[in-house]
């Protein structure tokens, strides 16, 4: 399946603002945003006014790229949004924030939801007792996610869990980190997203 395999700093000089792409490095002054922010290029210094359209855009390739999804199957979610009941914006969010992939990363299991989504690939998790290997599955209310057992021993991960302790897991997830396990105790709301994003320009551009 395709991705993105480009430089991940520069995705967050060109949105303006950090995306948290690298995991810890992006916690250190090793971080690129802080010592150039500003948009890569020749002319990525230079100051204009944003047309509306540019704002759409740019929230848009923002939102996608943090969550490391391509161009065709953002839209599907943003389809699939439309289609649910509530606000579309919030919906499209919610469907975002519950891949199986990104649950993994907030659960503190990887550094990166790039990361997360190759573990999950590599089958290193469990759904409920069951092997999966499908980042986009989507988690629900009650969902456990778990390491899998030969799996426990991976450096990688214990330090990943380390550095979530301190920082502590999103009010909707669970986390039991003794035991490699994690679950969602509620889907997530609107509040419980607190990274900056202005969902409505997403669906004023796609609604275009
Ligand atoms: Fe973005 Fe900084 Fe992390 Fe690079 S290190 S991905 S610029 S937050």
């Amino acid at each position: 399946m395709a991705r993105y395999t480009g430089p991940k700093c520069r995705i967050c000089r060109r949105e303006g603002g950090k995306l948290f792409l690298k995991g810890d490095r992006c916690y250190t002054d090793k971080c690129a945003f802080e010592r150039r922010a500003y948009a890569p290029g020749d002319h990525g210094k230079a100051r204009k006014k944003p047309s509306d359209y540019a704002l759409q855009l740019r929230e848009k390739q923002k939102v996608r790229k943090m969550y490391g999804i391509l161009e065709g199957q953002f839209r599907r979610y943003f389809e699939e949004a439309e289609r649910r009941k509530g606000i579309t914006g919030t919906n499209l969010l919610m469907l975002l924030e519950t891949r199986i992939d990104n649950v993994a990363y907030k659960l503190g299991f990887a550094n990166s939801r790039s990361q997360a989504r190759q573990m999950v690939r590599h089958g290193l998790f469990s759904l409920n007792g069951r092997r999966v290997n499908v980042p986009s599955i989507q988690m629900k209310s009650g969902d456990v996610l778990e390491v899998r057992d030969r799996t426990k021993k991976n450096l990688v991960i214990t330090e990943a869990l380390e550095v979530v302790a301190r920082r502590g897991v999103p009010a909707w997830l669970e986390i039991d980190a003794p035991a490699f396990k994690g679950s969602v105790k509620a889907l997530p709301t609107r509040e419980d997203i607190t990274f900056p994003m202005t969902e409505q320009l997403i669906v004023e551009l796609y609604s275009k």
